[in-house]
Parts: structure tokens; C-alpha cells; sequence
């Protein structure tokens, strides 16, 4: 996908800030932060919204959630808490359509969500 925002943010052509990089996915912070901790966990692969996920994508799904406790825990919100949404499609607000596991911390975060 040439012009989808996450692929060019992968590819280098954007310029984010990189928490991880590995060989299936990156980590970096969200530009508009909606807590003091808010980075965004995208898989290399373009995957446009969850609805297309597959049984091939299982492994990946769970490295990803794997990865944002890690980085979680390396900040210190282990315990005190934190949040991981995927948001898909009009009603949850998805303005990207490239998957991606939002993770907050360091507030305490409403529920329900607004
Ligand atoms: P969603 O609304 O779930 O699709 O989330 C998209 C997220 O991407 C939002 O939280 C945006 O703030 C974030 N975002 C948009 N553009 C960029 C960018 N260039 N670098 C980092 N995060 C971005
Ligand atoms: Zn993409």
C-alpha cells in the first residue's frame, strides 16, 4: 500500500519516533498523545482493519500484544495499569486503515470510553 500513512512510517518516508523495530513490527509514539504514555504497535504487514485478519495473522496478533506490555512494563505501568485498543472502523473512530494496538499509560483512563 504506496500511500497508506503506516506503510510510509515503516518504509522510512515519514518520520516518527521508533520505540522498537523488529523484523514484523514497529513501535512509536503517538503524534497526538492522549496519555503520557501513548505509542502505537504496527505490524509490518498492511493489514487494513481488523476484520481482515486471518488464522496466518495469529502469531502476529499475540507478538504484538507481547510487545506493548513489554514496553509497558520497561516504563513502570506494569502494575499500576494500562490500556491496549485496536479501534476499527467508523463508530470506534479508525482514521488509519493500517492495523494498529494503541497503548496508553500514567492517567487514570475512563470507563466506559467516550
Ligand atoms: P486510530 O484513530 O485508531 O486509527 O488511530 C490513529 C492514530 O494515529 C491516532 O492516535 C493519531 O494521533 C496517530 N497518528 C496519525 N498520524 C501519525 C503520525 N504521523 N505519527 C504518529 N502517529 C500518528
Ligand atoms: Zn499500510
Amino acid at each position: 500500500m504506496s500511500d497508506c500513512l503506516f506503510c510510509r512510517i515503516i518504509r522510512n518516508e515519514i518520520p516518527a519516533t521508533r520505540v522498537h523495530e523488529d523484523d514484523r513490527m514497529v513501535v512509536i509514539d503517538d503524534i497526538n498523545p492522549q496519555a503520557p504514555m501513548h505509542v502505537l504497535v504496527i505490524p509490518k504487514a498492511h493489514i487494513a482493519t481488523l476484520n481482515d485478519l486471518n488464522r496466518d495473522h495469529d502469531a502476529l496478533l499475540g507478538e504484538m500484544t507481547r510487545r506493548a506490555a513489554a514496553i509497558a512494563r520497561e516504563r513502570g505501568f506494569a502494575d499500576r495499569g494500562f490500556r491496549t485498543v485496536f479501534n476499527t472502523n467508523r463508530d470506534a473512530g479508525q482514521t488509519v486503515f493500517h492495523i494498529h494496538l494503541h497503548a496508553l499509560a500514567g492517567r487514570t483512563l475512563a470507563w466506559p470510553p467516550g
